[in-house]
């Protein structure tokens, strides 16, 4: 037997599949999608079987080692989805195969991830002519009530009676695995579809691919109508996938779905260790849970035979994968895995992509509209409050109204939210006598300010430096904190109301593990009387007794170079906007802003989607941007500055040379210009159709796949342009 091998190796250039003998007594044990470990080289590296072909004993050929799985790990629809994949993104299979695997299932030598089992005892034989003691019978009547005992349960009773059992061969032990998360079983009763919903619901067709939107206001009831459609999967004996944003992926939500569908769903977050991620994905795979929740990566979940595919806040740039190769968008596999099982993929959103809207108003997606709340309220009244003027007389964050609707609550013994937009921005020092900032040494970013440590940090490489008291430039001692972080809001807002609870909820806050969920729930319990955070408490929460949101800064994100950053804040402040007045109670919200006349606000106050949509599509147009070009960004980096440029000029005439009615913008240098001491330029191309543009791009990476000082990274429909 011979084997066709993809070594998991991440150099461009042994991306292709290497043959490989299998020893006899190893045959019976290979099967496409499992690991073995070969000889590479004078290496010894794990591989995927992706071909077994007959054995003609043409060449000499190396000897497989060992094999590495007793089950498949990759199916053979997720083989074929690596291939897409790779196909989309340019970049190599084996990449694109990590990417669709848990953590704890990637090549890493000396790490494994155990398996935890529990011992069972089972009746061998029948028991009806021996002679037990009363401690034997009482663990042989839980046996024969309950088929089997667990041994932990049976050394309770006794020790000697256990083994003595054993020992007379009556027992058989039976090992089960034991997954380190458990959900519970139980199920609340549903709610009655209004009719809205079931409308929705009836348009939809679970029996084959569509790509549908659905467009619902905030607290529509959206992630009612995906229960449904998942409810009338499983009733088909077909599983499903739910992705949300991470940032969403509350425990508010997670619980949702369990107090539905009970120990059927799997949940798969950042929060989850990697040996819970492990059981979570052997769980799926096996076929024990048939409903994933998760972020990004959950679209690769092992599941067979899907119903239907939920993309839930589907604007959210967190279904890109930006930050390294394959640059893959998770709808886009959506899409694929849709077709694959013949089962529609839902977009839902309050405020749907420019791109996805463009594409069911033109019939390319199904349009589903949910434009009432539930409750039969209407959207909150949104407030705006010009800081321009404000800031005369507040020398704090708060204007003056914001404050007075804040104490109105706390009177009536309601809640607030209140939101620091925090995109792009973040505390850092400056001198108030000669302007100097630290920066740090290896990459062209303000150091960040940690009270906690009284240290400044850089975010990107973490670099660190403790403060000074002096401008290490003027020598003057009028060093400052600017910018504002959640903590310094606190204290401040602390102040105003002296006997409000206030809690606080940011990246710090919620980074240890069940702080979350702790939070979320006593805020439920009204154990706190303002919610304050970043872009976590945007999304995704459900509080009866919220009726005021606030936005302390409305701006920060407008002020980022790219060219989303107005759909970006219209889509945030309208997602924070919805939290308010969810119930039976009417909402407020306040918007604080040095912009009150930028069309992204203004819309967001008369909560006006289509409005916005189609200002910005104007713009989109005229400036030559998605949903009308598609762009591509190449990014060229390296340690020479000069050197890089030069590289970047040289492929721009290439791409000239090769581009008929493509757009060749730059190089530029990107918005973070040195990182960890590389420096990096940007190549950005916009076209409607080129034809060519793969094959050119292909030959880029070829050329420079062996090149050591200058790397290529390509992004093709880039979700930021960083
Ligand atoms: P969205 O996802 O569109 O923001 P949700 O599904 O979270 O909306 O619904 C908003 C609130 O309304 C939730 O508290 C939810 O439990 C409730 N809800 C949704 N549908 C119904 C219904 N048919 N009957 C009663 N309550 C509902
Ligand atoms: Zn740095």
């Amino acid at each position: 037997m011979v084997v066709g091998v993809l070594v998991e190796l991440s150099n461009k250039n042994v991306d292709k599949i290497f043959d490989y003998k299998v020893p006899k007594e190893l045959e019976e044990k290979i099967k496409i999608g499992i690991r073995i470990i070969v000889p590479f080289g004078r290496m010894t590296v794990q591989g995927f079987v992706l071909e077994i072909k007959n054995d003609d004993n043409k060449y000499e050929l190396k000897e497989i080692i060992e094999v590495s799985d007793e089950d498949i790990i990759l199916t053979g629809e997720l083989l074929e989805l690596g291939k897409e994949i790779s196909k989309l993104t340019l970049s190599t299979l084996i990449s694109a195969y990590q990417t669709m695997l848990p953590k704890a299932l990637k090549a890493k030598r000396g790490r494994v991830i155990n398996k935890k089992f529990d011992i069972y005892y089972k009746l061998k034989k029948d028991i009806s002519d021996e002679k037990l003691t009363a401690k034997q019978w009482e663990i042989i009547n839980i046996i024969l009530e309950k088929k089997e005992i667990l041994r932990s349960e049976a050394l309770n009773i006794s020790t000697s009676a256990l083994n003595t059992l054993i020992k007379n061969d009556l027992l058989e032990e039976v090992k089960k695995e034991h997954y380190r998360l458990s959900y519970n079983e139980e199920v609340l009763p549903k709610k009655e579809l209004t009719e809205e919903q079931k409308q929705v619901v009836s348009l939809v067709d679970l029996e084959r691919y569509d790509t549908y939107l659905l467009h619902g206001v905030t607290g529509s009831g959206k992630t009612e109508v995906y229960m449904e459609l998942i409810e009338k999967a499983l009733e088909k004996g077909k599983s499903s996938i739910v992705l949300v944003p991470e940032i969403s992926l509350t425990p508010q939500m997670v619980s949702r779905f369990q107090q539905r569908f009970g120990n059927k769903i799997a949940a798969i977050h950042s929060a989850l260790s990697d040996g819970e991620k492990y059981d979570e994905w052997r769980r799926i795979s096996r076929g024990e849970a048939s409903i994933v929740i998760g972020a990004r990566s959950a679209i690769f979940a092992p599941l067979k035979n899907i119903g239907v595919i939920i993309i839930d806040e589907e604007h959210s740039d967190s279904y890109k994968q930006s930050d390294m190769n394959p640059r893959y968008n998770a709808k886009d596999v959506a899409f694929l895995r849709g077709k694959m099982h013949n089962c529609p993929v839902i977009l839902g959103s309050a405020t749907p992509s420019l791109e996805t809207y463009a594409r069911a108003l033109k019939g390319v997606y199904k349009l589903l509209n949910l434009p009432h709340r539930v409750n039969g309220k209407s959207l909150p009244n949104v407030k705006i409050i010009d800081m321009n003027k404000e800031i005369k007389f507040s020398k704090g964050h708060f204007s003056k109204e914001l404050l007075e609707k804040i104490e109105e609550r706390l009177q009536r013994k309601e809640q607030c939210i209140l939101l620091l937009n925090r995109r792009g921005y973040s505390s850092f020092v400056s001198c108030k006598n000669c302007g100097f900032t630290f920066k740090c040494p290896n990459c062209d970013i303000t150091l960040t300010y940690h009270k906690t440590s009284n240290t400044l940090r850089c975010h990107y490489c973490g670099y660190g430096e403790k403060t000074f008291d002096v401008c290490p430039k003027c020598g003057e001692k009028a060093l400052s904190n600017l910018g504002v972080g959640t903590q310094r809001v606190e204290e401040e807002l602390q102040k105003y109301f002296k006997n409000s609870k206030i809690l606080r909820m940011d990246y710090d806050t919620t980074s240890k593990k069940g702080m979350h969920e702790k939070m979320i729930n006593a805020f439920k319990k009204h154990e706190y009387d303002i919610l304050l955070g970043t872009q976590i408490v945007a999304k995704g929460l459900d509080f009866e007794d919220v009726t005021l949101v606030g936005v302390i800064n409305a701006d920060t994100g407008l002020n980022i170079p790219d060219f989303r950053s107005s759909e970006n804040t219209f889509s945030l402040l309208s997602q924070v906007a919805g939290r308010s007045g969810r119930s039976s109670k009417v909402g407020e919200v306040v918007i604080q802003t040095f912009n009150p006349n930028h069309y992204a606000i203004m819309y967001t106050k008369s909560h006006d989607y289509i409005g916005f949509y189609k200002e910005e599509m104007n713009i989109r147009r005229a400036l030559k941007y998605p949903p009308y070009y598609y762009l591509v960004n190449i990014k060229v980096s390296g340690k020479d500055e000069k050197e890089i440029l030069n590289e970047a000029l040289k492929i721009k005439r290439a791409l000239q040379r090769n581009l008929k009615s493509t757009i060749i913008l730059g190089p530029s240098s990107a918005t973070i210009f040195k990182l960890n001491n590389i420096y990096r330029y940007n190549l950005v191309l916009k076209y409607k159709k080129e034809d060519n543009l793969t094959s050119v791009l292909e030959k880029i990476i070829e050329h420079y796949k062996s090149k050591v000082k200058i790397k290529i990274d390509i992004d093709i429909n880039p979700s930021q342009m960083l």
